[in-house]
């Protein structure tokens, strides 16, 4: 059996890829060659074009973004915070009702960027 990989287009056996019991095939549509760099780029597929609202147990912190992991790892390598544990709180497509939803997260006394 094989499937077209949604990135690189290449048409490869189900073997190519990491299984994924949500979808019909039960294999991911991108292949693993492809998804290595996509996590390593920080893209997600299920937050696309979705702000994630992500908080930072350690920190208290709770943060905006659209590419979690490159947020994340900017959190730990370039603002030395503590990143255990961190999690997604919930996604939102309109930017603005992210924005009242973390500055009310601000507002119940969790620290995180101040515009
Ligand atoms: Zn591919």
């Amino acid at each position: 059996m094989k499937q077209v990989c949604s990135s690189c287009k290449k048409n490869k056996d189900y073997s190519e890829y990491h299984k994924d019991r949500t979808r019909k095939n039960g294999i991911q549509r991108y292949c693993k060659e492809c998804k290595r760099f996509l996590d390593k780029e920080g893209y997600v597929p299920k937050y696309r074009g979705k702000y994630i609202i992500y908080y930072l147990p350690k920190e208290r912190y709770v943060g905006m973004t659209l590419n979690l992991k490159k947020r994340i790892n900017a959190h730990e390598k370039r603002d030395r915070r503590d990143i255990t544990g961190y999690r997604v709180l919930l996604t939102i497509k309109n930017k603005k009702i992210a924005h009242i939803v973390e500055t009310l997260f601000h507002l119940f006394g969790f620290r995180g960027f101040r515009y």
